[in-house]
This record gives structure tokens, C-alpha cells and sequence, in this order.
């Protein structure tokens, strides 16, 4: 990685890179901003938004008060991935701005299930509005002075997940992960065999290198839990077995734990928590995880929905990972909105073919949308419950 340039802020003489347009200390315009610079390194997942002249504005007052912030600090809440949030007071207690872009149903979503990862990590989070900031900075300033009066001498348990450079996934590839993932899951016969000592023996025999990368080990557990998942009988239906699920989930906390210590554990639950309700999409529009070779489970009516978010609660609240419906449901408008662009490219590829201008690859990549539109048949009851008003499986059939 190429060096960056460090200069000092003449405010606060706090390092500051020629990326940053504001001082994280102070908030303070950057002179030597330059905006060119803006991806520079290797982090290409960097969230490099700058702060709102909102965020800006109450930065400067609370640092004018003496006290102690980071502007947009980087918060790992996996080894895989990390967010930056507005601010940071007191190195406890994140505050976010929220702009009129928040009233967006998506981001609202990702906005809650992240806060959810943070909150496991021990930090509080606490939400303003930039018109609460633009009309009413000292009410805004007296709450958070409040919030920290609250939280002092309260210890909190933050665990600084401190990624160790090189120890993303950048440097193992996500194909050798997975065929190491299901290598291991054909060795794995029993339950008992879900431990660190047998996971290391298991991997020290070949190339070793995900025993040492938090994040390789992270996807390495997840694509071997989606291998393991089972299912039972209730009430006449095929469903998740989450008792099993879980227990293997448990086991795998373990492992993280002795493998790499308590930060690694956090990160497990935090990345769960974060995949968990696309996890349940999946059941509802492929019925399996991504991960698994073959349908496992496929929920067909909106009781089963239901059945599986409770037994999922039921089992992970331990962890604090939990799921919404309501966030289900927005996860599941997505992905038809995803199908109904197919749609539109299969009307597409059909005019193609008649005129004979479509490889025979092209075919092949959309022939399973054939098959699932062929079983879709059966899920009008979703097009209601999602309040989705376009007649996506009729007409088109
Ligand atoms: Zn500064």
C-alpha cells in the first residue's frame, strides 16, 4: 500500500490524511483536502462519504464544549467488513445524523440491523435528524450531554475489533475457502468434532493460511453451517431444524473464540445478525441458503414465515441475533424487484432468440428463472403480503 501523506491540522494538530475534507478531532476543513486522493489504498470497500455540513456542524460545537469525538471513525463489526458512523463521542456512544435519504424503507432497514451489530459490540447509538440539528443544535447539544452524564463511570464493554492489516479476505480467495469449507464438512461425522482442535489438525494438513485470517475463518464456519443445515417434520411441512442450527452455531463461537479470542466471537454474531434475515428471503424464494447444494426447506405459506422467524428468535435471541418481519418483508421486495428485471430481460432474450441472435450460454444462464417461474405459481400469496401490486407471475407465464 502506498504511503499517505500525513500532515497535521493546524487547529488541533491532529494527524490528518490529504482524503479526510474534515479534521476527525476537530472538524475543522482540511487545507490539504484533496478529493483525487479519494480511493487511495487498498480498502476499496472504504466508505469515503463525506460528513454533512450537518454532522460538521454539531461536531464543532461538542468539540468547542471540550468534548472528546472521532468524526466518521472506521468500526469493525467483522473481521470481513467495518462502517463508519458520523461520530463517535467519547469512544462509546455513536451518533448519527440522518438525512432525508433515511425515510428510504432499504436504508432504514440496514441502518437497524447494523446499529444492532454495533449495539453487540457495546457501543450505544443514538439517532438525530438534521433538522433537529439545523433548528435546534442546543436541545440536541443538552441531550447528548445528558446521554454522557448517563454513561459515566458506566464501564462499557467495547470490544475493539482491530483488524490486523492483510488479515482481510483479500489475501485467500474465496473459491479456496470454499472447497476447504467442504472438504472439512465431509470429515465432519459428529457433532463433537466442531472444535478448535480438530478444525486446526483438519487444516494444518494442507495449506494452513485460513487458521491464521479471522475474516477466511468467518466465511469458512458460515458456508460449513449452511452445508450442516437440517430439517424436520411439523405439522404435515418440511422446516429449518434451528435447535440443530443453533448448536452448531454455539460450537462455532467456540471455535472462533479459541481460535482467534473474544473480539472473533462478536464478529460471528454480529455477521449472523446482519446476513440472518436475507437468510430467511432465501428460504422463502429458493429454499435453501446459498451455501447448500439443494432445496432444503421451502416455505410456501405466510404461517410458515412466521413459524420460522419465531423458532429462529427462539433459538438465536442467546445470541442476540434476532429477525423481523418486517424486515423479512423488505428483504423479499428486493429480491422481487431483482426477478422482475429478469423478467424483463428473458421478454428481451426471447425476441433475441426468435432472430436467432442468443448463444446457446445466454439460454442456459436463464433457464432456471424457467424453472422457478414454473414453481412460482404457488406463491401468489407473497405478491399480497408484500403489498407488491404488479402482476408479476400471472400474465407472463
Ligand atoms: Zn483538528
Amino acid at each position: 500500500m502506498a504511503a499517505e501523506r500525513q500532515q497535521l491540522c493546524k487547529k488541533c494538530y491532529n494527524k490528518i490524511f490529504p482524503y479526510q475534507k474534515y479534521c476527525r478531532k476537530c472538524a475543522s476543513y482540511n487545507i490539504y483536502y484533496d478529493d483525487s486522493q479519494f480511493n487511495v489504498g487498498n480498502k476499496s470497500k472504504i466508505k469515503r462519504s463525506e460528513s454533512t455540513s450537518y454532522v460538521v456542524q454539531l461536531a464543532k460545537e461538542l468539540y468547542s464544549l471540550g468534548i472528546e469525538l472521532t468524526l466518521e471513525p472506521e468500526i469493525w463489526y467483522t473481521s470481513c467488513d467495518f462502517y463508519t458512523p458520523d461520530l463517535v463521542v467519547n469512544n462509546k456512544i455513536i451518533i448519527e445524523v440522518d438525512g432525508p435519504v433515511h425515510e428510504n424503507m432499504k436504508i432504514k432497514k440496514n441502518d437497524r440491523i447494523r446499529q444492532r451489530a454495533l449495539e453487540n459490540t457495546g457501543y450505544l447509538v443514538y439517532r438525530f435528524k438534521n433538522r433537529e440539528i439545523a433548528e435546534s443544535l442546543g436541545d440536541v447539544i443538552t441531550k447528548i450531554k445528558y446521554i454522557l452524564s448517563q454513561s459515566r463511570g458506566v464501564s462499557p464493554k467495547i470490544f475493539e475489533i482491530d483488524v490486523p492489516e492483510g488479515n482481510t479476505m483479500s489475501n485467500i480467495s474465496g473459491s479456496f475457502v470454499k472447497a476447504y469449507a467442504s472438504a472439512l464438512n465431509s470429515t465432519l461425522l459428529t457433532i463433537d468434532r466442531w472444535d478448535a482442535i480438530y478444525f486446526k489438525e483438519f487444516l494444518s494438513r494442507y495449506d494452513p493460511s485460513p487458521i491464521d485470517n479471522r475474516c477466511a475463518m468467518e466465511k469458512l464456519i458460515f458456508i460449513l453451517l449452511g452445508l450442516s443445515l437440517r430439517s424436520k417434520d411439523y405439522q404435515d411441512e418440511r422446516v429449518i431444524d434451528f435447535g440443530h442450527y443453533s448448536v452448531l452455531f454455539d460450537k462455532s463461537v467456540a471455535i472462533m473464540n479459541e481460535l482467534f479470542g473474544k473480539a472473533a466471537e462478536i464478529e460471528l454474531k454480529n455477521a449472523f445478525n446482519i446476513t440472518a434475515t436475507n437468510f430467511i428471503k432465501n428460504l422463502i424464494f429458493y429454499g435453501k441458503p446459498r451455501v447448500a447444494v439443494s432445496r432444503l426447506v421451502w416455505i410456501k405459506y405466510y404461517n410458515s414465515i412466521v413459524y420460522h422467524i419465531n423458532e429462529f428468535n427462539e433459538y438465536f435471541l442467546k445470541f442476540g441475533i434476532s429477525v423481523e418481519e418486517s424486515d423479512v418483508k423488505l428483504e423479499c421486495l428486493g429480491e422481487l424487484e431483482k426477478i422482475e428485471c429478469r423478467l424483463q430481460e428473458r421478454a428481451r432474450f426471447n425476441r433475441l432468440i426468435k432472430n436467432d441472435k442468443i448463444s446457446k450460454s445466454e439460454i442456459n444462464r436463464l433457464s432456471w428463472l424457467e424453472i422457478w417461474l414454473e414453481e412460482a405459481k404457488s406463491l401468489h400469496w407473497l405478491s399480497e403480503w408484500l403489498g407488491y401490486e404488479k402482476p408479476l407471475y400471472h400474465n407472463r407465464l
